[in-house]
């Protein structure tokens, strides 16, 4: 079964902002139809999104049958106001609000909820997350009153104090997880939460220009070594995409994704197994 648990239906991988206008008198039903053909044609047969603030994921939650697409979608991500996350989802400013949207997203007919606990990475500059990353206490409430509405939570976390955090706080999945070290891999092990490494979102921004190039590679060779390590100890990896970001398509980039595994571990059959078994526990949870 080939799976792809991180992508935004909403975006296109070209540009955001028209990608995102599409939207604003109403969601765009044409283009969710044009990115699901790419997935059905490659028979990408499952699909997370990470959300996004138009509803243009709950509108796909209902045509992805069409397309023999099991399709999970959060409606939107859950952001802490002031901090990285407005292009895919809603903000609270206190936990009240947040169990308020996460009741807003069982009410919608969601399938679970998508935390942001830090910012992206700086592609100026290799090492760097931008914006502040929440509070362990704050993360180990998001989780647990999501957990109590019998959610699963997929947490977009970059960095090895926000991973080793978001971990600890019980998140069933980490998104992207850059500038991991071996504390903050530890921690995913233990807590067996998958990590969905997202390698493709940084190595197609090699082809942009948009970055310098030794930034992105110097991001790359962390990610890898950070791989091959998680590999080594026996971690749930996934294969997700982050498709609709930039340069990265929906359906063509989940075979980047498999190569840039198949790559980093040198074996495409302990790929493949290992890719396996993490997707098979998203599935499971999600
Ligand atoms: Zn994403």
């Amino acid at each position: 079964m080939k799976c792809d648990c991180h992508i935004h239906i909403f975006m296109d991988g070209r540009n955001y902002r028209s990608a995102h206008d599409r939207h604003l008198d109403g969601v765009d039903e044409s283009c969710i139809r044009s990115h699901f053909e790419e997935y059905k044609k490659r028979g990408i047969t499952y699909v997370r999104d990470g959300g996004d603030h138009l509803f243009v994921s709950l509108k796909a939650k209902e045509l992805a049958a069409e397309y023999g697409i099991v399709y999970r979608t959060p409606v939107f991500a859950i952001h802490k106001k002031g901090h990285y996350g407005s292009i895919v989802g809603r903000a609270f400013d206190n936990m009240k609000e947040f169990a308020g949207l996460v009741k807003e997203v069982r009410r919608l007919g969601g399938d679970f909820i998508k935390i942001m606990t830090t910012g992206i990475m700086d592609f100026q500059c290799a090492g760097t997350i931008t914006g502040e990353r929440l509070d362990f206490s704050e993360v180990k409430e998001m989780v647990h009153i999501a957990h109590e509405e019998g959610f699963a939570v997929m947490s977009h976390t970059n960095g090895a104090e926000g991973v080793r955090e978001a971990a600890l706080a019980g998140v069933d999945s980490v998104e992207h997880g850059n500038y991991q070290d071996e504390d903050s891999l530890q921690a995913l092990k233990d807590s067996k939460a998958v990590w969905v490494p997202t390698l493709v979102t940084v190595r197609n921004l090699q082809k942009s220009g948009r970055f310098p190039r030794q930034e992105i590679e110097k991001i790359m060779v962390t990610q890898n070594r950070a791989v091959k390590k998680a590999y080594e100890m026996g971690l749930f990896m996934a294969s997700g995409t982050d498709a609709g970001a930039y340069m990265v398509f929906h359906g063509e980039s989940l075979k980047q994704e498999w190569e840039a595994f198949e790559g980093i571990l040198e074996d495409k059959e302990a790929a493949a197994e290992c890719l396996h078994s993490g997707n098979r526990e998203i599935i499971k949870r999600f």
